[in-house]
Protein backbone atom coordinates (compact mmCIF):
# COMPACT_ATOMS: atom_id res chain seq x y z
CA UNK A 1 0.00 0.00 0.00
CA UNK A 2 2.65 2.55 0.80
CA UNK A 3 6.27 2.35 -0.78
CA UNK A 4 9.21 3.26 1.67
CA UNK A 5 12.74 3.78 0.16
CA UNK A 6 15.34 1.48 1.88
CA UNK A 7 16.19 4.22 5.02
CA UNK A 8 12.01 5.33 5.29
CA UNK A 9 11.39 1.28 5.83
CA UNK A 10 14.39 1.26 7.96
CA UNK A 11 12.53 3.87 10.59
CA UNK A 12 9.55 2.47 9.98
CA UNK A 13 10.40 -1.05 11.11
CA UNK A 14 12.05 0.67 14.69
CA UNK A 15 8.46 2.25 15.44
CA UNK A 16 5.80 0.34 17.48
CA UNK A 17 2.99 0.67 15.46
CA UNK A 18 3.89 2.22 12.09
CA UNK A 19 -0.02 1.89 10.24
CA UNK A 20 -1.22 2.62 13.55
CA UNK A 21 1.02 5.89 13.21
CA UNK A 22 0.05 6.59 9.34
CA UNK A 23 -3.73 6.19 10.04
CA UNK A 24 -3.51 8.56 12.79
CA UNK A 25 -1.75 11.42 10.67
CA UNK A 26 -3.88 10.57 7.68
CA UNK A 27 -7.07 11.34 9.91
CA UNK A 28 -5.16 14.45 11.65
CA UNK A 29 -4.55 15.35 7.96
CA UNK A 30 -8.24 15.13 6.72
CA UNK A 31 -9.53 16.68 9.58
CA UNK A 32 -7.59 19.56 9.54
CA UNK A 33 -8.82 20.21 6.07
CA UNK A 34 -12.53 19.57 6.96
CA UNK A 35 -12.03 22.19 9.82
CA UNK A 36 -10.40 24.56 7.15
CA UNK A 37 -13.51 23.77 4.95
CA UNK A 38 -16.19 24.39 7.59
CA UNK A 39 -14.20 28.14 8.51
CA UNK A 40 -15.20 29.04 5.02
CA UNK A 41 -18.78 29.08 6.08
CA UNK A 42 -19.97 33.05 6.80
CA UNK A 43 -23.43 33.60 7.65
CA UNK A 44 -25.02 36.65 7.57
CA UNK A 45 -27.26 39.45 9.35
CA UNK A 46 -28.96 41.94 7.65
CA UNK A 47 -30.95 45.51 8.68
CA UNK A 48 -33.64 46.40 6.39
CA UNK A 49 -33.64 50.17 8.01
CA UNK A 50 -29.98 50.51 7.39
CA UNK A 51 -29.32 48.45 4.69
CA UNK A 52 -26.56 46.96 6.39
CA UNK A 53 -25.02 43.59 6.58
CA UNK A 54 -22.66 42.16 8.78
CA UNK A 55 -21.44 38.58 8.03
CA UNK A 56 -19.33 36.45 10.19
CA UNK A 57 -18.17 32.49 10.12
CA UNK A 58 -19.61 32.13 13.79
CA UNK A 59 -23.38 31.63 13.09
CA UNK A 60 -24.15 32.45 16.88
CA UNK A 61 -23.28 35.80 16.41
CA UNK A 62 -25.36 36.57 13.38
CA UNK A 63 -28.27 35.07 15.00
CA UNK A 64 -28.08 37.94 17.68
CA UNK A 65 -26.29 39.99 15.72
CA UNK A 66 -27.48 44.08 16.76
CA UNK A 67 -27.45 46.69 13.96
CA UNK A 68 -24.35 48.77 14.38
CA UNK A 69 -26.10 51.82 13.12
CA UNK A 70 -30.02 51.24 14.49
CA UNK A 71 -28.91 48.92 17.56
CA UNK A 72 -31.99 47.22 16.37
CA UNK A 73 -31.73 43.27 16.50
CA UNK A 74 -30.78 42.55 12.67
CA UNK A 75 -32.11 40.08 10.52
CA UNK A 76 -31.06 36.11 10.36
CA UNK A 77 -30.33 35.64 6.59
CA UNK A 78 -28.43 32.21 7.66
CA UNK A 79 -25.16 31.08 5.34
CA UNK A 80 -23.81 32.96 2.57
CA UNK A 81 -24.05 31.98 -0.72
ZN1 LIG B 1 -30.11 49.25 11.46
Amino acid sequence: MITLDPTSWEYAAKMKNFSGWVRKKLAEEFLDHAEKELSKVEWKAYCAECDVTATSPHKVLMEYKYCPQCHKAMKFMGQVE
